[in-house]
């Protein structure tokens, strides 16, 4: 990749210092594309955390949400289906040639050519011709770069574009062997160089330690698309890994969704997808998914929800979920107090919890509902609440292969039966969707939302319905 010349750079340069300072949060109103009406567009890979130098190989691979690969998936044989490659800065779409590119927030065009691509190509494959390259300036100390575009280029150096203006379309020039948008995320630094990752995720971090790209770079992955507080599967909010055999399904919220085989082991997981809303105010919030009816869908789906605090680090919870359950309508997986703004994920896997049967994951439409005012509303005054959940025992106490809840429940409503540890993180929820009134028991195996045995040590286990929970301290001795 060749760098600008001089006298650009100065024209650059002097854009650069006015545009910096105007501070602005960082978003994109749109994806770089116009979903199709059935789909979107997949991801085939993601940024590096652990590396993303472009050229040097460390063989290790870290997606987006703290996932680690090593050897047996680098490049080129994540073509196939697996979910990397070593020293990757951006975000690659799979699509087809001729796809129209579009600007996804207002900017300024720098860099709009047909050039060498970097050399030698990462993976060693041989550059397709001149690279066909744009980059845009946001204003904001924020640049979108679009990689391996096919002649001819729409826009010109000096152009301002506004959201949805055409940029040009996908092909596979440079170093690409299929055609795809390689869609990268720069802050403070526009220019290429292959010792100096500038990359921020717009799929963001949402692992449970810092992020690496700040570690490196300074400048805190996040996830950079606008979206809203109901997410469908062709919506911005929502990004779907590429995987080997997905299939699209004519029911569910708006008569579509995805489904994908399930496996019980974490090594042989090729399919997932996130969702991330932007939530108006902080809250008490239920996260709803919708299950399409007529789906043979699995009964231990697990979702990963993840929330940011101020330091950008993740707390995850984990909810084993019925798929099953309540088909044709929005079910309540779980209820969290979430930050304001796209702080927080939803994670799902085609790993499924050991005893789960069912032979489709299915990922359709997800709804975050703040009920924290809903709450105190005229129909439901807060003093006629009564508790509608109670533990009327746990025995045996301390345990060691089992011990059994036995609860009670006033109404009827869906059930969450939390396990949790010392330092706060959630081991294992099961749900029970829709339970009668009455007295329940629960047997625990003492595992995890993988069905995998926990060690010794203090728990806490808590029973939740309605907004209601009550929680027990348990011991585990082996
Ligand atoms: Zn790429």
């Amino acid at each position: 990749m060749k760098k600008l010349s001089n006298t650009s750079f100065k024209i650059i340069y002097f854009f650069l210092l006015y545009s910096s300072a105007l501070a602005q949060e960082p978003f994109l109103e749109i994806r770089p594309y116009i979903a199709p009406s059935y789909e979107q567009y997949p991801t085939s890979q993601h940024v590096d955390h652990h590396h993303p130098y472009s050229n040097v190989a460390d063989n290790l691979f870290l997606r987006f949400d703290g996932i680690q690969f090593t050897d047996d998936v680098i490049f080129p044989e994540c073509i196939s289906g697996s979910s990397c490659y070593d020293g990757h800065a951006g975000i690659d779409y799979y699509m087809p040639f001729d796809t129209p590119i579009l600007a996804p927030g207002s900017g300024y065009v720098l860099w709009a050519s047909f050039s060498a691509p970097a050399d030698p190509c990462p993976g060693g494959i041989t550059p397709n011709g001149d690279q066909g390259t744009i980059i845009i300036a946001h204003g904001n100390d924020y640049f979108t770069v679009y990689l391996h575009m096919n002649p001819p280029l729409n826009v010109s150096v000096g152009d301002n574009v506004e959201t949805g203006d055409t940029l040009g379309f996908t092909g596979n020039t440079g170093c690409a062997i299929n055609a795809h948008l390689h869609f990268e995320v720069r802050k403070e630094n526009w220019f290429f160089d292959t010792s100096e990752p500038y990359a921020v995720d717009p799929f963001g971090w949402w692992n449970e330690s810092s992020d690496p790209i700040e570690e490196i770079r300074g400048n805190r992955s996040e996830w950079l698309w606008v979206s809203d507080s109901l997410i469908d599967d062709g919506d911005n909010g929502f990004q779907r890994f590429k995987g080997p055999d997905w299939t699209y399904l004519s029911s569910g919220f708006n008569n579509d969704c995805w489904a994908a085989p399930p496996t019980n082991d974490p090594e042989e997981s090729r399919h997932y997808a996130i969702w991330v809303p932007h939530l108006d105010s902080a809250g008490e919030y239920n996260i709803e998914m919708f299950f399409p009816a007529n789906v043979d869908a699995v009964t231990g789906a697990i979702y990963e929800i993840n929330v940011k605090n101020e330091d950008g680090i993740s707390n995850t919870t984990n909810v084993t979920v019925n798929q099953n359950s309540n088909p044709g309508n929005f079910t309540i997986i779980t209820t969290l107090d979430l930050p304001a703004g796209s702080k927080c994920s939803v994670i799902l896997r085609d790993v499924v919890h050991d005893s789960s049967n069912g032979a489709n994951v299915v990922f359709d439409a997800i709804r975050f509902t703040n009920i924290s005012t809903t709450n105190i509303s005229e129909d439901t005054p807060a003093h006629i609440i009564t508790d509608n959940i109670n533990i009327d025992s746990v025995y045996p106490n301390p345990f060691n292969a089992s011990t059994t809840i036995r609860y009670s429940s006033l109404r009827l409503g869906d059930i969450y039966i939390s396990i949790i540890d010392i330092a706060g993180n959630h081991i294992n929820t099961i749900y029970i969707a829709n339970q009668i009134p009455g007295t329940h028991l629960y047997k625990w195996m003492g595992t995890d939302y993988l069905g995998h045995h926990i060690p010794s040590g203090i728990y806490f286990l808590s029973v939740e319905s309605s907004g209601t929970r009550k929680t027990r301290k348990i011991l585990l001795l082996k």
